[in-house]
C-alpha cells in the first residue's frame, strides 16, 4: 500500500494544500478528501486518471469543494472509467450534486463515466474497489466521520476532522498508520484534537504510527521553528507529513 500525502494542510493555509491522500493499493487509486486546493494536486499526477474512489470525510469546503474541479478534468479528460464516492453521511449525493450544479450546472449530464455514491457502513466493513471500508461518526462542528481502509494485510486509519468517539478509537486498532487532524490550539475545543491530545493517543498499545496533519498553521511553524517540541516520541512512530510526502506500508 503507497500513502502520497497531495495536502496536509487545513483550511486556510498559506503554504500547504488541504489535507487530501491518495493511496494505492493492489493497483487501484483512491483519494481520501478532496478540498478547494486538493483537486489540482491530484489531477498534476498521471495516476489520477485511474482514480477508483473518493471518500468525503465531511461537507466543509476544505474536504470536498475540489471534486467539481476534479470532475471537470475528467470530463476533458473523456474519462469513461467509473468513479465511486464514498462517506458515512446520507446526504452524499444531494451535497456533491448541489456543488456540482453550483460550480459547473448541467456537466454532470455530459459526463461520459459513472458516478456511484455508496454511504459506507458503520456496523460492518464495506468492501469497495479491492479495499475494505468502515467508518464511525467523530465530533465535529458538522456530520462528519473517521474511516478505517484495509487490504489484506495493512490498515490505514483517517480522520478528516473531529474529535475522535469510541468508535473511531476502535477503528484504529492495529492500523499500520494513524491519519490524524490536530487543528485546535489547546485541548478540549469541540471539534478538533489539539497536538497534545494527538500525541496522547500514542499511549494506546494498539495504535502504530502516527501522521500529523490539518495543524492550524501557527502550531506547526512553532514545530518547525522549535524542533525539541516533538521531543520524547519516537520519530519513527509520530511525523508530521509535508504535501507530497509519500511512504510505503
Ligand atoms: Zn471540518
Amino acid at each position: 500500500m503507497n500513502i502520497h500525502f497531495l495536502g496536509t494542510g487545513a483550511a486556510t493555509d498559506t503554504t500547504r494544500r488541504n489535507c487530501s491522500v491518495l493511496i494505492n493499493a493492489n493497483d487501484r487509486y483512491h483519494l481520501l478528501d478532496c478540498g478547494f486546493t486538493s483537486a489540482q494536486a491530484c489531477i498534476c499526477r498521471p495516476e489520477s486518471e485511474r482514480l477508483d474512489t473518493i471518500w468525503i470525510s465531511h461537507f466543509h469546503g476544505d474536504h470536498f469543494f475540489g471534486i467539481p474541479q476534479l470532475i471537470l478534468h475528467f470530463y476533458f479528460m473523456n474519462r469513461e472509467l467509473p468513479l465511486t464516492l464514498l462517506a458515512g453521511s446520507a446526504d452524499l449525493c444531494d451535497k456533491v450534486g448541489a456543488a456540482m450544479e453550483l460550480a459547473y450546472p448541467g456537466l454532470t449530464s455530459k459526463l461520459l463515466f459513472k458516478i456511484n455514491y455508496h454511504q459506507v457502513d458503520q456496523d460492518s466493513a464495506t468492501v469497495c474497489n479491492g479495499l475494505s471500508w468502515q467508518c464511525a461518526p467523530s465530533i465535529h462542528s458538522q456530520e462528519a466521520y473517521g474511516l478505517r481502509i484495509s487490504t489484506d494485510s495493512r490498515a490505514i486509519y483517517y480522520s478528516g476532522d473531529g474529535r475522535p468517539t469510541q468508535g473511531c478509537i476502535q477503528l484504529m486498532h492495529g492500523c499500520n498508520l494513524i491519519i490524524h487532524e490536530a487543528f485546535s490550539q489547546r485541548s478540549g475545543d469541540p471539534s478538533h484534537l489539539s497536538l497534545e491530545e494527538c500525541l496522547e493517543l500514542l499511549k494506546n498499545p494498539n495504535i502504530n504510527n502516527l501522521a500529523l496533519v490539518h495543524l492550524n498553521q501557527q502550531t506547526r511553524q512553532a514545530i518547525e521553528s522549535n524542533r525539541g517540541k516533538l521531543t520524547g516520541y519516537d520519530s519513527t512512530r509520530v511525523f508530521i507529513p509535508d504535501d507530497g510526502y509519500s511512504l510505503q506500508l
